[in-house]
This record gives C-alpha cells, structure tokens and sequence, in this order.
C-alpha cells in the first residue's frame, strides 16, 4: 500500500492554509466519525476559518450530545448548491464510504484525507492515514496540538467520544497506553466519563430490543461452532417499528460467544440491500473478508454491502470466509 503519508505538521498547515472548508464523515457515521467530524469543526471555529459540515444521511441521534450537531447537514435533506476547494474528510476507510458528499468537490480540490483504517486507499491529496492509531480521534489529538489549538472541555469531548467508541469502551486490543494517556488529559478539561459512556454505550432504544429479540431467533453457529450469524430483515425493521441504527451492536452477540472466531450479522438495509458486519476473535483478519467484498475495516472488525437476499449474502461471505477460516459450513 502507498504510505506516502503527511506529517501532522503538514495536516496542521492544510488547516491554516485554506479559508473555508467542507467537512465530511462516512455514510453510517459512529462515534469516532461523528466526533472527528465535529472536533475539526471546533478546530476550524478557533482558527477563525469557515465550515460546513455534512453527511450522506442522518447522524445517530444519540451523538446530539457533542458540540455543534446541529451544523451537521444531511445532504439527502438539506442539498447544496456550492462546491469546496478545501475538503477535510475523517474516518473514511476508502473513497466510497464519503458517499454523495463528492458531489460537492469542486475539480481539483484539495482533500486532507485522516483516518485510521488500514484499507484507507489514500484517496486525499493529502494523507494522514495511522493504522497503529486506535481512533481518528487520536490522530485528531495531535493535529489539534500540532496547530496550537487550546483545548477545552468541547473540544475534549469530541475528541474522547472516538476514542472511547472506536475501543468499545477502552476494552479492545487497540487501547493503549497512549491512548489512555490521551484520555487523561480530555478529562482534564472537564469531560464527564460516565455521562458519555451512558450516552454512547449504555443507553438503547426500544426499537433496538425489539430488534435484538427478532434478531436472535435467527442466531446460527456453524463451520464447527467457529462462526455465529445473525439477521435482520427490512420485515424485522418494520414490524419493530426501528430504523437502521437500531441494528447496531447486533454482531457483538455473535463473536462474544465462547469458541466463535468471526461473528457476522448481515443486516437487511432496504430489499435487495445487505449490510454486512463481522467482527472476529484471532484466526482471521475480517478486513481481508471485507476487502474481497468491496468493503474494508480493520483486522477484528469490518464491513460490507452485499447486494441480494440475505441468504445471498450469506453464501458470499462464507465463499470469502471459508478459505482464510480453513473450515466449510457444515463441518
Ligand atoms: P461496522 O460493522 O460497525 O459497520 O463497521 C466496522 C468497521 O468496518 C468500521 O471500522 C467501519 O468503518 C468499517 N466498515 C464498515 N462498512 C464498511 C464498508 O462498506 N467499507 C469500508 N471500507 N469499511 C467499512
Ligand atoms: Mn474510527
């Protein structure tokens, strides 16, 4: 992979070099995403630069808790006339993840592109792309400290509310010591830990139990009790009365069963439409799954989109999963 990468100094210097701005996550945004997104917003304010700040889609309600959600556009909803020529997009593991948000690129744009992932094909003019880094929110740190930003507790709480979702709650095996470093210090400036781990991982909707009840009757181990799966189908959606965000952390019941290796759920986004997520323990790397599937991620947790039925779908991914799991379906 090209790892022609920018420094910190260099994405620091994007930041004062332009004016005006368009700010961009991924389609699906999560909490790394969102709060990237809204921490370069509040960088941007304190170097007195202009910004908009849009999505492919609505942002998950439960992150109106961050500073300056409510300057985050849906694009689907809220469509804009102007172009940019300064683009900052976080988080986004390829160029397809910034979805529609690219019509608004003007030709030649320059595009700081900072992310974590280590599918990022470098598609920015400028990239700061750190695999090692546990969120983009790390790296968002250093670029903040790098541009002499001065810290606060809203600039704190962005930047923590990635790192504390992209470590599902400081538990994975990309938290660090730095990391926990970094963490220290957000705190700091005033975060309230509990507050946001409330907001971010504690607290569901009840669309998202009624979800889960009708999603576990459909939970299947196999390839020798190696694999679990799980479904949702636009049915389930409907009958539930849920919308898509509801489906989220479906897949943690699969992996977190004692002997699986990859948990996958393959979640029904609209017909003929399936989200796929899989998360793994140690003998695969699923972004290499994902990859074969025009997806990507990192080794123990990554995604795809699937067209077909779910049992289409199903039978994609086993055809991927198979040989790097080294068992087929029913043995
Ligand atoms: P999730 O399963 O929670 O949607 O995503 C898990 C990880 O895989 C995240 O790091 C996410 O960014 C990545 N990911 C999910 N879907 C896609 C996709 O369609 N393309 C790429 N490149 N990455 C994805
Ligand atoms: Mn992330």
């Amino acid at each position: 992979m090209n790892r022609n990468q920018a420094t910190v100094e260099e994405a620091a210097r994007f930041l004062r070099e332009h004016n005006r701005f368009l700010v961009l996550s991924h389609i699906s945004p999560d909490g790394d995403a969102t709060g990237s997104a809204l921490g370069v917003v509040l960088m941007l304010e304190q170097l007195g630069k202009e910004y908009v700040v849009v999505n492919e889609g609505e942002t998950p309600l439960k992150f109106n808790f961050l500073p300056r959600f409510d300057r985050l556009r849906d694009l689907r909803k809220q469509p804009l006339a102007e172009t940019f020529e300064a683009v900052i997009a976080v988080d986004c593991a390829d160029e397809s993840r910034m979805g529609d948000v690219r019509s608004l690129f003007a030709s030649g744009a320059a595009l700081l592109n900072i992310d974590h992932h280590p599918t990022n094909d470098d598609f920015g003019s400028v990239n700061l792309v750190r695999p090692e880094a546990a969120a983009t929110a790390e790296i968002l740190f250093d670029v903040a400290e790098q541009a002499g930003i001065a810290f606060n507790e809203e600039l704190a709480l962005c930047i923590y509310t990635g790192l504390l979702t992209d470590t599902g709650g400081f538990r994975y095996s990309n938290t660090t010591p730095r990391v926990m470093e970094i963490a220290a210090r957000l705190l700091s400036y005033g975060v309230k830990p509990g507050e946001v781990a409330e907001r971010c991982l504690e607290e569901i909707t009840f669309a998202h139990v009624k979800v889960l009840r009708r999603a576990l009757q459909t939970l299947e181990l196999s390839h020798g009790s190696l694999v679990a799966s799980i479904a949702v189908s636009v049915g389930d959606f409907s009958e539930a009365n849920a919308q898509r965000e509801d489906a989220g952390g479906l897949v943690n019941y699969c992996r977190n069963i004692e002997g699986v290796e990859v948990g996958v759920s393959f979640v029904e986004a609209e017909p003929g439409v399936v989200k796929v997520s899989m998360r793994a323990r140690d003998r695969v790397d699923v972004s290499a799954i994902a990859k074969q599937l025009g997806g990507g991620g990192h080794a123990k947790a990554s995604g795809c989109t699937v067209k077909g039925t779910i049992a289409e779908a199903k039978q994609k991914v086993w055809d991927v999963l198979e040989p790097a799991l080294g068992v087929k379906h029913d043995e």
